[in-house]
């Protein structure tokens, strides 16, 4: 007998791995294998299997990592971030903190494709379209982009797609933020676009133009009145994108009210911590005519079954899962949790207490800048929101240093200009401080404040005059409009998530709970490196352990989504093939079943989209592939493909698939979304890939906030490291210049990071390796469990499914007319979230039930795909047509319970399919019709009267 305490995995692999020991050889037995490795090794190809354990450190229990993170976060040290450039200090309301970003009923959320079980959160993100419209002055604005450099860059497209009529360079003002300045540049480079940076104070550089940026305030603090350039880009028949502070919009004029096209920017100092850089919900709004250009998701008012007004996302035919390499962006995963805390605290202040902030803010800068020039200390700008740059030559460095010492961290703009921004934290002992540093001397009573508005750029325009923005100001109000929010949504709180490729496995409150620890939480993303020695221990043990687990030799954590990381591989391919004077590689090849983000990277990465097609097993053709790759011999630059396939199976053939690229002179990606089926069993560096993302909110635990946030870390063998992403403003010297820049922040979504340090280091390598069996071991049990009810579409080695499992509704639906969208909504009657529907193949569902699920669960999900089963047979008997069927009026709500009933089955059948449960979830509104709209586009706040009875 081992002594408990002796054991390789530590208690928390228990918590985590939802499958008890008894249900394990239950499972196994009737798989017809005798333990776990047996199945791993009937499942996963021999010639891709490690032997070797992962190398990882061994096991903490739960009690001891979270006080390795603690100590870990106090090596941080946040100061009073007054560093600017687009990262402001920010007051969390601790109703908000507390019942949104730490609460799982909202974190826990996926992406609400199923809108009927997601009117929760679609209401927070229609709130958050409406500030974002009504501070920029445009129509419509989406739900959320990754950051505002990544904001700039889609802009920079979008105005390209918009007006054809425009061509010639994007002109970004040398007063924008430099960290977007280098992420619109890394986009502009590969997508073949000139980028000209000029002083807009001159005007318009001479010349074509296709668009121009200008930075709102500026990075240096100046405003600029944007107008003589926004007329004379228009003019010049190109459009005009404006990346403007939201804060600063309450007292300055809307962009859209004077001409603006696009509007970005971030809402991170909308509530939203600073995170040593993310994640931070990035914003676009657009001009009337431009919203079908729109990147990301968009949600929008359509109509229910019952006639009433409900939300869900629109236009989806823009995004990248139907275009693939048509798509106008390639984002996916976007930024949800953090969106529907800055909407949340819009809702909490109103209007009034939003421009208080505003004025207060501008108030404590003004302060500022009449002491330092009283003082003796010269200013750059005379116009100024919230950040001075103040000239001081030869002693910038002093002045930083002793602003640092008294607590402050100040921006080091040069040797000679030193940069100080206010922020809703500061206070008249900020002020003091502040002044100290300069070595200013405050005066004795009254401080004067300057005025830094121009009379002119006041703000005249209205904002936020929706009732929502009024009512919910106490902090009961605010509690219970949270709670009623969230109690509309199905979330991992209530139930499973079965949902393929997106592997929806427990979010530990262990984990999650460091995310809020002031070290992590509040530090700049431009702190000094000596203030940030906890994140860079984060980062660099994380980054290892990455690279243990993949077999890839280096890792970056700054893409902030899984596309992103696509996107950064991509580039890395094509810095390499250019590298070696091999310009003419450009062609990717992208399997018919991949995933939409892939191809529409590939297009983003300035590559040549090949599609190759899939044999009838569902494996990638590899004598079209052979065909393909020899057709492009001269040009072929990579083909991405998933392992295992999106197909959810292990293929035999990934192995020869690489080696025929390779032959070919071409890189291979291998896409790591499905990483959940290979940790500690193969690895994707060694079995042929050069490069990877993984997806953090996938397989290693940070929650989907319901739409994001993410981490797409992307992996490379040596070879590729040169091409890693890069930042201006990098903590570490040797990586502020090379490819460029992909997020806004050197680290992405650092905030986030520690979720995954937890569960790695929570998990162990025995650990881990023991969740990927169980994860294929309930996979299979569901294949096995539903196969007779439903054809599981493809299996790979040895007859076995990996992690996930395509039921094959197309048959069922030609002989009964009831549809896959039909299953997807009558699970929600019995109280699941629809697997994923119609991808990889149309007209299936695909289930991934991660290892996190108890067989108790996964049962209750097996009955009620049986029982529906049996309802489809029904219709199939002629019982009832499938117009009059419950699978076609499924969701059924509350009102199904009283009024009239003429339908042909009851109101039990229709309510309670599995029989009366006091528990039941209850959707607050019926089946959604979605092509009403997109015909009748509404993505602001409704009436109020909209949803009288
Ligand atoms: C989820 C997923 C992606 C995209 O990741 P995001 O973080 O949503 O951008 C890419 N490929 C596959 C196979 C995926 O499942």
């Amino acid at each position: 007998m081992t002594d408990q305490s002796d054991l390789t995995t530590a208690p928390f692999v228990e918590r985590h791995i939802g499958l008890r020991e008894p249900d394990i050889e239950a499972m196994l037995k009737q798989l017809g294998f005798e333990s776990l490795d047996a199945l791993m090794e009937a499942a996963v190809p021999g010639g891709i299997r490690v032997e070797a354990e992962l190398d990882l450190p061994p096991a903490l229990t739960e009690d001891v990592a979270a006080r390795e993170l603690r100590r870990i976060a106090s090596l941080n040290r946040p100061a009073e971030a007054m560093i600017g450039l687009g990262y402001h200090g920010t007051i969390t309301p601790p109703v908000i903190r507390r019942n949104v970003l730490e609460d799982p009923s909202w974190y826990t959320a996926y992406t609400p494709y199923q809108p009927e079980i997601s009117q929760g959160r679609l209401e927070a993100l229609i709130n958050f379209q409406t500030v974002v419209g009504d501070l920029t002055g445009l129509p419509t604005a989406n739900a959320s982009l990754l950051d505002e450099g990544t904001a700039a860059a889609e802009a920079m497209t979008l105005v390209r797609r918009g007006n054809r009529k425009a061509s010639g360079p994007f002109v970004v003002d040398a007063d924008a933020l430099p960290q977007t300045i280098d992420v619109v540049r890394t986009r502009a480079e590969a997508m073949g676009i000139e980028v000209v940076v000029a002083d807009l104070a001159e005007g318009l550089p001479d010349g074509e133009l296709s668009g121009v940026l200008v930075q709102y305030p500026g990075a240096s603090g100046r405003v600029l009145d944007p107008r003589p350039v926004i007329e004379a880009a228009h003019e010049r028949n190109a459009l005009a994108v404006v990346a403007a502070d939201l804060l600063a919009l309450t007292v300055l004029e809307a962009p859209g009210e004077m001409g603006a096209d696009v509007v970005v920017g971030s809402s991170q100092r909308f509530g939203v911590p600073l995170f040593y850089g993310g994640p931070h919900a990035g914003y676009m709004s657009v001009a009337a005519g431009l919203e079908r250009h729109l990147p990301g998701r968009l949600v929008g008012v359509s109509v229910d079954a019952e006639g009433r007004p409900a939300y869900r996302l629109a236009l989806q035919t823009r995004e990248q899962h139907i275009r693939r390499d048509k798509a106008t962006s390639n984002i996916c995963t976007a930024q949800v949790l953090l969106a529907v805390v800055a909407s949340m605290y819009a809702v909490y202040h109103g209007p009034e207490g939003l421009r208080e902030i505003a004025q207060r803010t501008h108030r404590f800068a003004g302060r500022i800048a009449a002491a330092l020039r009283a003082g003796g200390v010269e200013l750059e700008n005379d116009t100024f929101f919230d950040t001075l740059t103040a000239v001081v030559p030869g002693r910038a460095a002093d002045v930083v240093a002793g602003a640092r010492s008294l607590g402050l961290h100040l921006r080091l703009v040069d040797a000679d200009r030193v940069g100080i921004s206010t922020s809703e934290c500061t206070t008249p002992a900020t002020v003091a401080s502040v002044l100290r540093a300069f070595g200013v001397a405050a005066p004795e009573v009254g401080l004067e404040s300057a005025e830094g508005l121009p009379a002119d750029l006041r703000r005249a325009t209205p904002y936020l005059t929706h009732e929502v923005f009024r009512t919910h100001h106490s902090e009961t109000q605010m509690l219970r409009y949270l709670r009623r929010l969230s109690a509309r949504d199905y979330a991992l709180d209530r139930g499973m998530i079965p949902l393929g490729s997106c592997t929806m496995k427990l979010n530990a409150t262990t984990e999650m709970e460091p995310i809020s620890l002031p070290g992590f939480a509040d530090l700049h993303p431009f702190a000094p490196a000596e203030d940030a020695a906890g994140y860079r221990q984060l980062v660099d043990e994380l980054e290892g352990w990455l690279a243990e687990v993949t077999g890839y030799d280096r890792v970056s954590i700054q893409p902030n989504a899984g596309s992103q990381g696509e996107l950064a591989g991509l580039l890395a391919i094509r810095g390499y093939h250019r590298g070696r004077g091999d310009e003419g590689r450009n062609v990717c090849l992208i399997p018919s079943s991949a995933h939409g983000t892939n191809a529409a990277s590939a297009v983003m990465a300035g590559m040549k989209v090949v599609v190759v097609k899939a044999a009838d097993d569902g494996t990638v053709d590899l004598d079209d592939l052979r065909a393909q790759c020899d057709a492009h011999a001269d040009d072929l630059a990579a083909i991405m493909v998933t392992y295992p396939s999106t197909h959810g199976a292990y293929e035999d053939t990934i192995s020869e698939l690489c080696e025929i690229v390779h032959g070919h002179g071409g890189q291979v990606y291998v896409d790591g979304a499905n990483l959940n089926a290979l940790l500690g069993h193969a690895k994707p560096g060694e079995f042929g890939g050069d490069v990877s993302h993984l997806n953090l909110h996938k397989t290693f635990c940070i929650p989907h906030g319901g739409g994001g946030p993410g981490v797409g870390p992307v992996a490379v063998r040596e070879h590729l490291a040169p091409y890693l992403p890069s930042h201006p403003m990098h903590p570490e010297e040797a990586k502020r210049s090379g490819i460029g820049a992909i997020s806004a922040a050197p680290y992405g979504s650092a905030g986030i990071l520690p979720i995954s340090w937890a569960y790695i280091r929570l998990m162990g390598g025995p650990g881990l390796t023991r969740a990927t069996a169980a994860a294929v071991l309930s996979a299979n049990y569901v294949a096995h469990r539903l196969g007779e009810h439903y054809p599981v579409l493809y299996r790979g080695h040895g007859g076995l499914v990996a992690h996930e499992c395509i039921l094959d509704v197309r048959g069922l639906t030609k002989e009964s007319g009831v549809s896959v969208d039909d299953v997807a909504k009558r699970l929600v009657d019995h109280g699941f979230h629809a697997p994923t529907m119609s991808f990889p193949v149309a007209g299936t569902l695909m289930v991934e039930p991660t290892e996190s699920e108890d067989l108790a669960e996964i049962d209750r999900f097996c009955d009620a795909m049986i029982a529906i089963r049996e309802e489809i047979a029904q219709v199939e008997a002629g019982t009832w047509s499938p117009e009059d069927s419950p699978l076609r009026h499924a969701p059924h709500t509350a009102r199904a319970l009283v009024g009239d009933w003429d339908r042909a089955y009851s109101r039990e059948v229709g309510v309670f399919p599995a029989g009366v449960d006091p528990d039941k979830y209850w959707p607050p509104v019926a089946r959604i019709d979605q092509a009403y709209g997109d015909r009748n586009l509404v993505c602001a706040c409704p009436p109020p009267e909209a949803f009288a009875e």
